[in-house]
């Protein structure tokens, strides 16, 4: 099963990597054309604004809207998240999103101080061992609709969602040895 990786900007490489690791063949997405015969497309994290710009200039923002509206599985992480979000709290006045899950994303929901961490999240979607949750300038769930599935919390907000076939993570697995994120998505994916 192949598994696309937006390579516009931010942690790709990383995600190329968990990819294989987790049994699919990554592809890197830098033009709608890449997309042909993938399965379920990764967003990375990175800079939101930034991603934005470039995605609409490649033609990706809206080759992905339509992949999305007819099944296309898509997994969010980080600035990746705000780009899936319907709604954007503490964007900057131009900033847009792809808006396929129900959530409000804040963005920059941390203070500088607290600005990257580490923290153990349960997600019982992924067994009794805690995931650890590498966040770096991450957004936070702030308002999730009906139809979303909370995954996981943190503090006072959501840390990790899922609708249908959208799912998403305000942290970044990538970063990390455990692949059971990714094993998840891959498994959301039609082969
Ligand atoms: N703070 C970034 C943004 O707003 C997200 C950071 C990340 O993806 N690690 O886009």
């Amino acid at each position: 099963m192949k598994i696309g990786i937006m390579g516009l900007q931010g942690s790709v490489i990383e995600h190329v990597n968990a990819v294989a690791k987790s049994g699919a063949e990554p592809v890197i997405v830098k033009y709608p054309k890449d997309m042909d015969g993938i399965s379920g497309l990764i967003i990375p994290g990175g800079e939101s604004t930034a991603i934005q710009k470039l995605m609409e200039k490649t033609g990706l923002a809206a080759a992905i809207k339509e992949k999305a509206d007819s099944g296309l599985s898509l997994y969010g992480t980080c600035a990746g998240l705000i780009m899936m979000a319907k709604e954007i709290d503490n964007g900057t006045d131009d900033q847009l999103s792809l808006g396929l899950i129900d959530i409000k994303a804040k963005r920059n929901a941390y203070g500088r101080q607290n600005e990257s961490f580490e923290e153990y999240i349960d997600i019982p979607a992924l067994g009794d061992r805690p995931f650890p949750g590498v966040f770096i300038r991450a957004p936070l769930i702030i308002y999730s609709g009906e139809g979303v599935e909370i995954l996981g919390r943190y503090g006072d907000g959501i840390a990790a969602a899922r609708q249908g076939k959208f799912l998403v993570s305000a942290f970044h697995p990538e970063l990390t040895d455990d692949m059971r994120f990714h094993r998840y998505f891959i498994s959301m994916c039609d082969g």
